[in-house]
């Protein structure tokens, strides 16, 4: 029987709660499946810097340095917004461990659900069937950290600095992981770029058409980037996988997640500098935060955590079948008419978390 360590790192507000229905979904899997997961809980974020004195503790890095994979909450809130930026529970835990473990690709699927259209901002012209694109996010390079980085007085004015970087070596290997995950869905990339002025942009094109050739069965296309924010919107269905560097990427996934009009349900990876026996090690997460608003009503959609721990299975354990199980239970439980307060609408049932998580369980 195949066994895996999971780092559960459930975090603050919701994150419990979606996390709880997400071990629920994992533990059908493991029957179904025949696999065995091992879970160590961790503490991260706001609930570390009260007990620990710190939003990532040595020892929840310990245990997630032992494990095949991090699943991750959400982390921070209201309670610690008054401190200093730097000791903040996002700032000081997820971007630390970004940084450990080298996580240089998020994958964030945007899935408009074909009975949830109408939560959508998009005509029903656009969105109805659904769409499904998954975003593919370099994340540890580009203008967020190249060198200089600076702002100060010059000659009598304020000049600010951002740097634009990239190595060849560090748009191939994001390459892969994109050609690799556009071969497990419908074989179509579409790579962001905005070639016509950025020189950046020039290496980014001719490295991803010289490793297209490695992934004859992926058909690779070239949008710029201005372009790509129009299209995706007027034809989201056009899509399947694309891939962007770090800003650009940034800014295209949060259209996307907009344009599903979801955000409880969009799940997502952050793969990580090693490969593991299985797949890639990651960190797991929903995209959205921790809803103080709603935190400890019990009416958190989990479906965001449950196709986190779905990803998971897909990226980092090598166990797509047993991804395409959560998948497949989650669609089946929407389809049913089954909704958190977040996607419901009239003429569905209105469940809360735990009854949702007990339904997709069921449905595996
Ligand atoms: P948010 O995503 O927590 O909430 C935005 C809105 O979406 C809220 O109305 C919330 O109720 C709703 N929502 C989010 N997830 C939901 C779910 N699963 N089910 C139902 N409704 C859901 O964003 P915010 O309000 O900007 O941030 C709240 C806190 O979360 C802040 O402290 C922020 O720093 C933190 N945050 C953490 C992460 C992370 O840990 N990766 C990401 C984003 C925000």
């Amino acid at each position: 029987m195949k066994s895996f360590n999971i780092a559960v790192l459930s975090g603050d507000g919701i994150g419990p709660e979606v996390m709880a229905e997400a071990l629920r979904v994992l533990a059908a899997v493991e029957k179904k499946c025949g696999l065995q997961f091992q879970f160590t809980e961790a503490r991260v974020g706001g609930i570390a810097i009260d007990v620990d004195g710190e939003a990532l503790p040595e020892e929840t890095l310990r245990i997630c340095r032992a494990a095949d994979a991090i699943l991750f909450g959400s982390v921070g809130g209201p309670k610690w917004e008054s401190l200093p930026p730097q000791k903040q529970p996002e700032r000081a835990a997820l971007l630390p461990l970004r940084k450990h473990f080298g996580l240089f690709a998020n994958l964030r699927p945007a899935i408009c659900f074909p009975k949830l259209t109408h939560a959508s901002p998009v005509k029903e012209s656009i969105v109805s069937g659904g769409f499904d694109v998954l975003c593919v996010r370099e994340l540890t390079g580009g203008l967020y950290f190249g060198q200089p980085k600076y702002s100060r007085e010059e000659n009598g004015d304020t000049v600010a600095v951002d740097t634009m970087v990239y190595k060849k070596s560090e748009i191939e290997r994001i390459a892969h992981i994109a050609f690799k995950a556009a071969q497990g869905r419908n074989k179509h990339l579409t790579s962001i770029d905005k070639a016509n002025v950025l020189e950046n942009s020039v290496l980014w094109r001719k490295t991803l058409t010289e490793i297209a050739p490695q992934y004859p069965d992926v058909t690779l296309a070239h949008l710029y980037v201005d372009n790509a924010a129009m299209q995706l919107i007027k034809n989201p269905k056009g899509f399947d996988v694309i891939l962007a560097e770090n800003l650009f990427g940034d800014i295209l996934s949060d259209e996307m997640a907009m344009i599903t009009g979801s955000l409880g349900m969009l799940p997502s990876a952050s793969l990580g500098l090693s490969e593991t026996a299985h797949g890639r090690f990651g960190l797991f997460e929903p995209s959205g935060g921790t809803a103080p608003d709603i935190a400890g009503k019990g009416i958190a959609n989990p479906i965001a955590q449950i196709l986190s721990a779905g990803m998971m299975l897909r990226y980092a354990l090598g166990e797509p079948a047993a991804a395409d199980l959560i998948d497949a239970a989650v669609l089946r439980v929407i389809d049913s008419g089954l909704r958190t307060g977040d996607i419901w609408s009239e003429g569905t049932q209105r469940v809360g978390t735990r009854e949702m998580g007990e339904a997709i369980a069921q449905a595996l």
